[in-house]
């Protein structure tokens, strides 16, 4: 098979080496470079230049090296034809189950409070809650959120999640009626793909619905946020803190009100990345269904937008 890999943000040097080890017998090439066109039936692709899917007239998969596929979608030069596969990838399952633990403790722990004690030199304690009083709702129960639900109950927190198909996973409230969840989390943490219906779902009227004195946790993307209502939560005193990785914008514009908000808690959309050790073996499976004619695994739907 002739693959071509295409993105202008993974470097194929962290993918090419471990792929060519994976399948000597096929054909690999970055973007531009592509040999016989005609011959290319896979596209590796993180953000691929646009227009350039186009130009394979036998492409039988369009494999994306990242989970979320939003942006792809989002292409209007994307061939609609070719089935497209996200990357479902244990070690970024496991890196973002991890930053999910990471923001919650700090949360559950003080910790947020006891730094901005600490720049004002004030030594202060505040009250001590067990995890087992403390709820956390998952918007998204997915390869991420289901992965984030697990590790919190083994910590002892109560787990409630918001699905869009009604869900079973064990020690978790399930929920399709986002207010259910809402109304009971005092850390939410959003995991949904951005979709046409998950655009702004964390708005005014989400974070009055959540208990006072919660946080929310948003890795997933941007455009779930409405900026402004979250300022205004976190300004009026109803939210206690955010933790933001993405933003409408990236990178975070420097006059943005959030790099300084004594509120909010920003990484540069780290929250998880695609871990090519545990990600090439993945490829490879997709690569040898495509010369066996089977389909791919993790093939998106493109009525639900992911
Ligand atoms: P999945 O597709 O496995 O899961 C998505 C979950 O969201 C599912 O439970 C799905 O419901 C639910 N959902 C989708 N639409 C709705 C809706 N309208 N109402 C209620 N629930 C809905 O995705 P992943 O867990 O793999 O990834 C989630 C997102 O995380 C990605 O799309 C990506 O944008 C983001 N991400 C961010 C990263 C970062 O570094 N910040 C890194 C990796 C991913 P159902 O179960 O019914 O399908």
């Amino acid at each position: 098979v002739d693959i071509v890999f295409a993105s202008q943000i993974e470097t194929p040097e962290s993918w090419l080496p471990r792929l060519r080890r994976a399948l000597p017998a096929d054909r690999f090439f970055v973007w531009p470079e592509c040999g016989d066109r005609e011959r290319v039936e896979v596209a590796l692709v993180g953000e691929p230049p646009r227009d350039a899917l186009a130009t394979f007239p036998n492409l039988k998969l369009i494999q994306s090296l990242w989970m979320g596929v939003d942006g792809l979608l989002a292409d209007p030069t994307l061939p609609r034809a070719v089935p497209l596969a996200r990357m479902v990838d244990a070690g970024m399952v496991a890196a973002m189950a991890e930053t999910v633990l990471v923001h919650v403790l700090d949360w559950h722990r003080h910790l947020y409070r006891y730094r901005e004690h600490q720049a004002d030199g004030v030594w202060k304690r505040h009250r001590q809650y067990m995890a087992c009083d403390r709820t956390v709702g998952l918007l998204g129960l997915g390869a991420l959120g289901s992965e984030a639900a697990r590790r919190l109950l083994l910590m002892g927190f109560k787990v409630c999640g918001w699905s869009r198909r009604p869900k079973r996973i064990e020690g978790v409230e399930c929920f399709s009626d986002l207010g259910e969840v809402l109304k009971r989390s005092q850390a939410l943490v959003c995991l949904l793909p951005l979709t046409a219906q998950t655009r702004c779902v964390l708005n005014a009227s989400a974070f009055a619905a959540m208990p006072e004195h919660s946080c929310v946790i948003n890795i997933a993307r941007g455009a779930h946020v409405v900026e402004a209502d979250l300022l205004a939560a976190l300004d009026s005193g109803h939210l206690a803190h955010a933790y933001l990785d993405v933003f409408e914008t990236e990178p975070l514009p420097e006059a943005h009100p959030f790099w300084h908000h004594p509120k909010v808690t920003l990484t540069p959309h780290c929250a998880a990345l695609t871990e090519p050790r545990t990600a090439v073996p993945v490829l490879v499976e997709n690569i040898e269904r495509v010369r066996r004619g089977e389909p791919a695994l993790n093939l998106v739907d493109p009525s639900a937008g992911y």
